[in-house]
């Protein structure tokens, strides 16, 4: 491979490279027969937030369900405490910490999502980190907006809460986010003790005449039509899906929306009933594998864990996860030009992995052997 200015120049048999004149003075970089990836594009993340909920994982481990937790002011809300009152250094350190855990993983795109600050002050503090961490440190982010990720508790004992809280997003919040260019999608969390699929059409409706591209938590603990609704709003991902029925499937088979599987969440709650990968790749969906970083259902920064849940959950081959984790979340997030493959006119965004055979990568579940990331051309990761 040929990198020049953090860009692909040529990629293919070390002969044809060699003899391309640019080659010439080339420095070199030998990998000792070490296995290249394109870096991972995780195209679901919950990046910026202030604390674990480890207290709540021994709760779960004893019986009680997510639901159960979040009702008695744990989940979100929970995560939304802390982040209120935590200091905007202070989040910024954890997140950066993130940050250099997942480029060690070998990821090197990023998508994050807002959502644990759900008033404006908060949610604005979260998005702008997004632009300020994209722009201090080599990962890529992609910003999203998810203030409707739950209903916050202020607005929960007022009559009609939840409309009113929806009319804040859509009038305060929405406006000025798209006035300061602080996210690219906005996203809605559509499930049983979230949203209904009318308040997310509502709002993701509205998000689009704004010019932001649409993304939908959906189908997660309940079925509620979510995925439909992704697909006819056609939005550019609906993750989750672990409820999808056939003619869901089929919808999404027929449309461009990305079908993105969290495979992570389902290990971390216990749950057993994985999303139907193979019935999604069989029909013809696009499917994506993403980690879901997020403090209470899938604390993990390792897309190579997920891609070992990916073949033995879900039952994909290996070489179908890394193109999930690749290629699939770079066109999730409007990025297949850029990242997501090796080919020439792309980014120099790869990771190069200490194995003989890339299916070795989800074979050794729970380790990580990524051996280097590299980020537009520049090494961000090397082990030592
Ligand atoms: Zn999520």
């Amino acid at each position: 491979m040929l990198v020049r200015d953090g860009k692909i120049l040529a990629a293919g048999p070390r002969k044809r490279v060699e003899r391309r004149p640019e080659a010439k003075h080339a420095e070199t970089f030998d990998v000792a027969g070490r296995v290249i990836l394109p870096g991972f594009v995780d195209s679901h993340t919950h990046l910026i937030h202030a604390a674990s909920r480890a207290e709540e994982y021994e709760l779960k481990i004893q019986g009680a369900s997510y639901e159960e937790i979040a009702r008695k002011g744990g989940g979100i809300l929970n995560s939304v405490k802390k982040l209120r009152a935590a200091t905007r250094d202070a989040l910024k350190a954890r997140a950066a910490a993130a940050l250099g855990e997942f480029a060690a993983h070998g990821t090197t795109t990023l998508e994050a999502k807002s959502g644990y600050g759900l008033d404006v002050a908060s949610e604005l503090k979260i998005l702008s980190l997004h632009r300020e961490l994209n722009e201090e440190q080599p990962l890529e982010i992609v910003s999203t907006f998810l203030g409707a990720h739950v209903v916050p508790a202020e607005f929960r004992t007022k009559p009609g809460g939840a409309e009113r809280y929806l009319s804040l997003l859509m009038d305060q919040l929405l406006p000025e986010v798209v006035i300061g260019d602080l996210a690219e999608y906005c996203d809605v969390f559509c499930d049983r003790g979230a949203f209904t699929v009318a308040q997310s059409r509502q709002l993701l409706t509205k998000a689009k005449e704004h010019g932001l591209a649409l993304r939908l938590h959906a189908e997660q603990l309940s079925y509620t039509g979510a995925a439909q609704l992704a697909v006819n709003l056609a939005a550019a991902s609906c993750d989750h899906l672990e409820q999808v029925t056939d003619s869901d499937v089929r919808a999404l088979a027929k449309s461009d929306t990305v079908a993105t599987l969290l495979p992570g969440c389902d290990f971390h709650l216990g749950l057993k009933g994985y999303a139907p990968a193979r019935g999604l790749i069989e029909a013809g969906a696009i499917v994506g594998l993403a980690t879901d970083y997020n403090p209470g259902t899938s604390p993990t920064m390792s897309m190579p864990m997920v891609l070992s849940l990916a073949c033995t959950q879900l039952r994909m081959t290996p070489a179908e996860a890394i193109a999930a984790a690749t290629i699939n979340a770079a066109y999730s997030l409007r990025r297949d030009h850029a990242i997501g493959s090796l080919e020439p006119g792309k980014q120099a965004d790869l990771a190069v992995w200490e194995v003989e055979d890339y299916r070795e990568i989800p074979y050794y579940f729970g380790m990580n052997l990524c051996w280097m990331t590299m980020k537009r051309g520049e090494v961000i990761h090397m082990k030592d």
